[in-house]
């Protein structure tokens, strides 16, 4: 079976969370088939070994799962973007807009050296608000956004469209 179809699988769909209409991608049951998290490590790491990547940047919570372990594997610095007030040092904040709302995340002024081309990764790319988001905060700090890496993406929202209007990259997901 392809990767892409177990995926697609393994996770499990919560209606109406976190609010009625919504259906939610729980990747909780992925994580718990070590096997299958093997598999994306693996095939993460053969997309993007060789490739010039001097950071990777993650957005709390479920981007630092994958995030992390590929900066490893890949031998560069990982770089948490988190909501509002929980990084400690001085940060560089962006705030974008959300179905209802709006969410501020925030990133180290000193988490990225100018020049660095930095990989955006995330478990799941709906709308792209959280990448654009995260992206503008590395080219604030002078980075280069190198690409955008996901787990899953809804096909059926603009995500992907509006990342490649901004940033000119086409996004690379698994599922
Ligand atoms: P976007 O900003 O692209 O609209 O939403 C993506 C962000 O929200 C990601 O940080 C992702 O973790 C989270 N997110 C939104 N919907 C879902 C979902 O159905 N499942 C998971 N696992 N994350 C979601």
């Amino acid at each position: 079976m392809l990767l892409s179809d177990k995926i697609k699988n393994t996770i499990r769909n919560i209606q109406d969370y976190p609010k009625p209409g919504i259906t939610f991608k729980d990747i909780t049951p992925v994580l718990a088939d070590a096997g299958l998290v093997r598999e994306m490590m693996q095939q993460l790491i053969k997309d993007y070994k060789g490739q010039k990547i001097d950071a990777i940047a993650s957005t709390e919570a479920r981007g630092f799962i994958f995030g992390s372990v590929l900066a490893y594997e890949l031998g560069c610095p990982f770089v948490p973007v988190r909501k509002t007030g929980k990084l400690p040092y001085q940060t560089l904040s962006r705030t974008y807009n959300l179905e209802y709302g709006t969410a501020t995340i925030e990133m180290h002024t000193d988490a990225i050296k100018p020049g660095w081309r930095v990989l955006v990764h995330d478990d799941l790319l709906a709308t792209g608000g959280t990448a654009v988001a995260t992206a503008e905060l590395i080219q604030e700090a002078g980075g280069i956004v190198a690409g955008f890496s996901f787990i899953i993406n809804l096909s059926f929202l603009p995500g992907e469209k509006n990342l490649e209007d901004h940033f000119g990259v086409k996004p690379h997901y698994l599922a």
